[in-house]
């Protein structure tokens, strides 16, 4: 069983935090926000009142954090996990942030002494709390075999898509993909609703059918059609309005830098930036269909 430190225990991070220690790991974990770190104390985790506490004695360091910003300050600035990690620890960093991002922390990390890899996750919260994420991993072949053990007690697939910010690119161009068929899913049962039919109804034939998608199989985006899905709970996360419009726009600049064409990419982000600034920001990013709707939410 390894030492584990994890930090950054929101809607992710604390269900796969809880996996690791379901699977007899000693999980020392960290969060700023304090009572993110109540229920993973009540799990059997220990709680450090820092990173640089959290990551003294550990043998991988996790973390899984909003963007890129937080992810940099937390490995090479304020968060002194590169000053106080133990020699030879992995660092494996879950948060989806722009691949320059990953390159830079990685860069930090080899100076140090450390091996980084960018292992951003597919799945949402229910695939973290079910322990079915797909991880998307960049870095060292070596690194990424060093860290498959662990990522697959909280998953059920970890891949190697190439070098140090490789995981990066292929989990953004997954949720580019992710936001334009919750939007195009939305689309279609507002019209068929309009229409004069049943949501429940038109979801199970298009899943029988060739606009079956992961929306309609696990993630309804039309309130009580899947009792589980954000939809049916008042849209609460799940994924965040937010999220996926900060995905999207690295999306957007991957698809800058490179020159490549994607349309339906930047129509996607401009429906969620606009979407989050009717103040929905913080709702789940299935909202997109009572948005597109034009109802109240
Ligand atoms: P979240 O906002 O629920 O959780 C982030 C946590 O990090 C919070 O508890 C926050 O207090 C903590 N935090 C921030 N800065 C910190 C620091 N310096 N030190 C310690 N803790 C810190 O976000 P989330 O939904 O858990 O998403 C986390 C990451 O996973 C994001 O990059 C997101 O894009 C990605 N992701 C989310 C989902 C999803 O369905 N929610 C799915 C796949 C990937």
């Amino acid at each position: 069983m390894s030492k584990i430190a994890f930090i950054g225990l929101g809607n992710m991070g604390g269900p796969m935090a809880q996996n690791l220690i379901a699977a007899g790991h000693e999980v020392t974990v960290f969060d700023l926000v304090p009572e993110a770190m109540d229920e993973l104390k009540a799990a059997g985790a220990a709680v450090a009142d820092t990173a640089a506490a959290a990551v003294g004695g550990a043998e991988i360091v996790i973390s899984m954090l909003p963007a890129g910003a937080h992810v940099r300050d937390l490995y090479a600035g304020n968060g002194r996990v590169l000053e106080s990690a133990a020699n030879g620890a992995l660092l494996v960093d879950c948060s989806t942030i722009a691949a320059e991002d990953a390159r830079a922390v990685a860069d930090a990390a080899r100076e140090s002494g450390f091996d980084f890899i960018d292992a951003p996750v597919s799945g949402g919260v229910g695939g973290a709390k079910a322990g079915t994420l797909t991880f998307i991993c960049g870095g060292d072949a070596a690194a990424v075999d060093r860290a498959r053990p662990i990522l697959e007690k909280m998953g059920k697939a970890v891949f190697h898509a190439g070098g140090h910010g490789a995981g990066q690119v292929g989990k953004m161009c997954n949720n580019m993909l992710l936001g334009i068929l919750m939007i195009g899913t939305s689309e279609a049962l507002n019209l068929a609703e309009s229409h004069g039919l049943d949501p429940a109804v038109v979801s199970e034939i298009m899943k029988a059918s060739s606009g079956n998608n992961w929306a309609l199989q696990v993630y309804n985006p039309y309130p009580g059609v899947m009792d589980k899905a954000p939809a049916s709970n008042g849209y609460q996360p799940g994924f965040m309005v937010d999220l996926m419009a900060k995905d999207l726009g690295l999306a957007m600049d991957m698809a800058l830098t490179s020159g490549t064409s994607t349309p339906l990419g930047g129509m996607a982000r401009a429906l969620y930036t606009t979407h989050s600034a009717h103040g929905h920001g913080r709702l789940d990013f299935s909202s997109i269909l009572p948005f597109l709707k034009g109802g109240e939410l």
